[in-house]
C-alpha cells in the first residue's frame, strides 16, 4: 500500500496561490457582503471594463460560464437550425454542445499533431452553403493562427466565434485571443488560467450591436425591464466572483509568464527522450500554457504489458510515484454517443483519434517550481523505462 507521500505532486492545485492573495481576496469578498449588491453593480461593470482593457476590445459581457458565453455568441449571430459551425473535434465538449443546442450542427476538422489546434489547411474542404462560422479553440492556451482563420472567414463570408477558454492573455502577434474574431469567449472555472471561485465566463467583442444583443440575450432578451423581445436566459457573473476576478487579473500577467517558464524547462528536461513527443507553440503567437500535454507515442519500441495504451499505463505508474496527470480528452468529439447520428467513424479524423490515445497533461500551474519539475520529470523516465524494459 502507498502511504499519502509528503512529495505528492498534484496536476493542479491552488494552495500556494490562495496562499499569495487569499487575504485580498477575503478582504474583497467581505465588502461586496458588507455592500448588500451581489448582482450587477459596480463590481460587475468594473471587471467587465477591466476586462475589456485586458483583452484589448470596445466590449466586455460578463456572464456565467464559459459554456454560456458559448450560447450566447452563437444566438447574438442568429445562428440556428439549419447552419453549419466548423470547429475542432479535440476540445471540450461545450464547444460543439453549444453549437447543437442553438439547433446548428457542428463539423469537425481535423487537428494538427504539434499544436493540438485545427489544421487550417483542411478547414476550407469543411466549408458548404450552409456554413455561418468557424469556432476555433485556442487549446491548452496555444493561440489559433488567427491571421489565416480571419482570412479564410472574410473569403467566406463567415463569422468567427473563438474559444478563448483556456487561453485568458494568449497572444497571436501584437493581439490578444478573443480579440480578433468578431466575438471572443472565456471561461473562469476555477482551473482555468483566470479562474474565479466558482463559476464565471465572459464574451468580448469590438462590435457595440452585438454587444448590445448579448447584453439582452443573458438578461431574458429584455432592453428595457420587463419588454422581452427575444427568447433569452438568465447568465450572470455574481458580484463577488466579479471583485475575486478583478484582483486575479492584476496577477494574470505575472502568472502566464510562470507558466511559460515552467513550459520551457518541461521541453528542455523532456527534449531527450525519444518516446514522448512535446507540444509547440506556433510560430507568431505566445501560449499561455493552461495545460502542459505531452504525447506517448504508442510505438513498438515501448512494448507494455497485455493490450494496454503505454499512455494509461505510464499514468499509473505517475500515480504510484505521487504524480498526477489528467487525459484531456480521451475520446473525441465526433465518436462521442451523442454525435452518432452525424455519421462520423472512426478513422475519419485520424489526427484527433490518435491525440486522444496519446496525450497526458504533466503537472502545471504557476508555483510549480524547478525541483517539483525534476521530481516529475524523474517519476516520468523511471516509469518509461520499466515499461519499456529499456
Ligand atoms: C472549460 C471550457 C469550456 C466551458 O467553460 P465552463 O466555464 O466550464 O462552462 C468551453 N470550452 C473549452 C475549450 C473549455 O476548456
Amino acid at each position: 500500500m502507498w502511504c499519502k507521500r509528503v512529495s505528492s505532486i498534484p496536476a493542479f492545485e491552488l494552495s500556494q496561490q490562495f496562499a499569495l492573495i487569499g487575504e485580498d481576496l477575503g478582504d474583497a469578498v467581505l465588502e461586496v457582503l458588507a455592500s448588500g449588491r451581489y448582482i450587477g453593480g459596480a463590481a460587475v461593470e468594473g471587471f467587465e471594463q477591466r476586462f475589456a482593457d485586458y483583452i484589448g476590445t470596445a466590449y466586455c459581457i460578463s456572464c456565467n460560464s464559459g459554456t454560456d458565453a458559448l450560447y450566447l455568441a452563437l444566438r447574438s449571430l442568429e445562428i440556428g437550425p439549419g447552419d453549419e459551425v466548423i470547429t475542432s473535434p479535440f476540445t471540450f465538449f461545450a464547444t460543439a454542445e453549444m453549437i447543437s443546442a442553438v439547433g446548428a450542427t457542428p463539423v469537425f476538422v481535423d487537428i494538427e499533431p504539434q499544436t493540438f489546434n485545427l489544421d487550417l489547411n483542411q478547414l476550407e474542404a469543411a466549408i458548404t452553403p450552409r456554413t455561418k462560422a468557424i469556432l476555433p479553440v485556442h487549446l491548452f492556451g496555444q493561440p489559433m493562427d488567427m491571421t489565416r482563420v480571419m482570412a479564410i472567414a472574410q473569403s467566406h463570408n463567415l463569422w468567427v466565434i473563438e474559444d478563448c477558454a483556456q487561453a485568458t492573455g494568449a497572444m497571436w502577434g501584437k493581439a490578444k485571443v478573443g480579440s480578433i474574431g468578431h466575438i471572443g469567449c472565456f471561461s473562469f472555472y476555477p482551473t482555468k488560467n483566470l479562474g474565479a471561485c466558482g463559476d464565471g465566463g465572459a464574451i468580448t467583442t469590438q462590435d457595440a450591436a452585438l454587444a448590445a444583443k448579448l447584453r439582452m440575450l443573458r438578461d431574458h432578451g429584455q432592453r428595457q425591464r420587463y419588454v422581452y423581445e427575444e427568447i433569452g436566459m438568465n447568465s450572470r457573473l455574481d458580484a463577488v466572483q466579479a471583485v475575486i476576478l478583478q484582483l486575479k487579473l492584476c496577477h494574470l500577467d505575472a502568472w502566464n509568464r510562470q507558466r511559460q517558464a515552467i513550459a520551457a524547462r518541461y521541453q528542455q528536461f523532456l527534449a531527450p527522450i525519444p518516446s514522448i513527443g512535446l507540444p509547440q507553440s506556433p510560430t507568431g503567437g505566445e501560449g499561455v500554457w493552461n495545460q502542459y500535454t505531452i504525447r506517448v507515442h504508442s510505438a513498438p519500441h515501448m512494448p507494455c504489458p497485455g493490450e494496454q495504451n503505454p499512455r494509461d499505463v505510464l499514468r499509473q505508474q505517475l500515480q504510484q510515484h505521487g504524480i498526477g496527470s489528467m487525459i484531456y480528452y480521451p475520446v473525441p468529439l465526433h465518436l462521442q454517443p451523442v454525435y452518432r447520428s452525424l455519421g462520423y467513424q472512426p478513422g475519419q479524423l485520424p489526427v484527433a483519434e490518435q491525440m486522444a490515445r496519446e496525450v497526458l497533461s504533466l503537472p502545471m500551474f504557476p508555483e510549480l517550481s524547478a525541483t517539483q519539475q525534476e521530481q516529475v520529470v524523474y517519476a516520468l523516465k523511471e516509469s518509461l523505462s520499466q515499461c519499456s524494459n529499456e
